[in-house]
């Protein structure tokens, strides 16, 4: 990620040097505690859709905090509410769900968990995408929030969200009444940790910041027979081939080069020996955008590309390629003008300007979005806390190219770093949001 610095500061109404120091001197008293949180849920990782460990420990904790606090939304999120006054609803999400990851990080408090995903693959469990920092500050956040009741007013709506690594757990949230059943909120706000950013460094992106994510499938049928024989077969390896080159010119020769897209065959499947010609061959794509119009013309591409490429290579109609594009596929995550625009403005005044960057829009996906497009009049924004160790980024001269990735085995964040910014980024926002009039 490019990252380019130096903001501009507007006369406004922003935390003083006094509050922000006291905000500072109370995170920093917090963070043993939180600490202690953090190692426990990186040694405890569940995976999507089966969180039931996390979720009542952290319910328990908001419910000494004071909150309203019902648990097993959306099959097993978290909703604590907290109305204090009148004002705007403003909703803080975190998502809490582990990956199917060995972990390799050599941490003391490695997970040596195990599990089984909704596809029936046991594996082991790993927070690899961070989200136990996520959890931890969400946490952190409630507990300064809940301190500084005469300081805010309106309600807070903290959500602690399924599995979001499989694009689900938004949905199920909002299926299961999120928006009718509680407060429906004005405002939406979540961070991630950053594997492209050095500990403590908060990026804002505006506008589009993460992409549609679109999983799709493609059987590409042939006419099996013996390797020695080709004329008595239709080579399913050639076509399928032929189909991964063309595809290749969808985002090179039919996309505007002003509109981001990617589309990725990660997985080729055909084949069991030297000698035979297979009777198919299995692709498996991952497709990204950010408008509904690139999305479309991506994901109808791949369809006329396979069947184009079967039909020159005189399959005939029973035996066209099948391409599935899986549900849900996971919406592009927008993050409003006018938030994302003050939440820079904030944070720079309140971390100074090196600690606070423009961040550029990534193809990765989230499904915070679904929070947002579920009423398009909300401000949303979700922005990213680095989580690099600040020796590692140097070591690597900045280039992320070097480190590890978000889902890597290896990505160790500096985790105090990202929870006690993030904690304090969420809560001065909240404080802004909320303002007392
Ligand atoms: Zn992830
Ligand atoms: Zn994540």
């Amino acid at each position: 990620m490019k990252l380019t610095f130096g903001l501009v500061i507007a006369a406004m109404t922003l935390p003083t040097a006094a509050n922000a120091a006291a905000l500072q001197d109370a995170i920093r008293a917090d963070m043993p505690q939180l600490m202690t949180l953090y190692r426990d849920l990186h040694a405890n990782p569940e995976l999507s859709m089966q969180e039931v460990r996390t979720p009542a420990k952290l319910a328990a904790e908001m419910r000494k905090l004071g909150f309203d606090v019902t648990e097993k939304v959306g099959k097993t999120g978290v909703v604590a509410v907290m109305k204090n006054g009148p004002g705007p609803v403003l909703l803080l999400r975190a998502d809490m769900d582990g990956l199917p990851v060995k972990e390799q990080t050599g941490l003391p408090f490695a997970s040596k968990v195990r599990g089984t995903t909704l596809d029936g693959v046991e594996s082991d469990v790993m927070h690899a995408c961070g989200h136990d920092t996520h959890i931890t500050a969400w946490l952190g956040t409630a507990r300064r929030l809940a301190a500084l009741k005469d300081k805010w007013s309106g309600t807070l709506v903290m959500v602690l969200q399924p599995g979001e690594e499989l694009g689900l757990g938004a949905k199920a949230m909002l299926d299961d009444g999120l928006y009718t059943r509680f407060p429906k909120p004005d405002v939406l706000l979540a961070f991630h940790d950053s594997a492209s950013l050095p500990a403590g460094v908060i990026g804002v992106t505006r506008g589009y910041a993460l992409a549609n994510v679109d999983s799709v499938d493609i059987d590409v049928k042939g006419v099996g027979g013996h390797g020695a024989y080709p004329q008595t077969t239709k080579d399913p390896i050639v076509l399928a081939s032929r189909i991964v080159v063309a595809l290749q010119t969808l985002v090179s020769r039919e996309n505007s080069p002003f509109d981001p897209a990617v589309v990725t065959v990660g997985s080729f499947q055909g084949g069991t020996k030297h000698n035979i010609i297979p009777d198919d061959v299995k692709l498996q794509l991952t497709v990204r955008s950010y408008t509904p119009e690139v999305r479309k013309k991506l994901l109808d591409g791949i369809a006329r590309v396979a069947r184009g490429e079967a039909i020159a290579a005189g399959l005939p109609e029973d035996r066209m390629p099948d391409v599935k594009v899986r549900e849900p596929y996971t919406p592009s995550t927008y993050n409003t003008e006018k938030l994302s625009a003050r939440l820079l403005e904030l944070f720079g005044h309140n971390f100074g300007a090196s600690r606070v960057v423009d961040a550029k829009a990534v193809m990765g996906g989230e499904d915070f979005s679904q929070f947002w497009l579920a009423d398009k009049t909300k401000e949303a924004t979700i922005f990213w806390v680095g989580g690099v160790p600040k020796a590692k980024w140097d070591a690597a001269g900045g280039d992320e190219s070097k480190l590890p990735s978000l889902h890597s085995p290896f990505w160790a964040p500096d985790a105090e770093a990202v929870i006690s910014t993030a904690t304090e980024a969420l809560t001065v926002s909240t404080l802004d949001v909320l303002k007392k009039s």
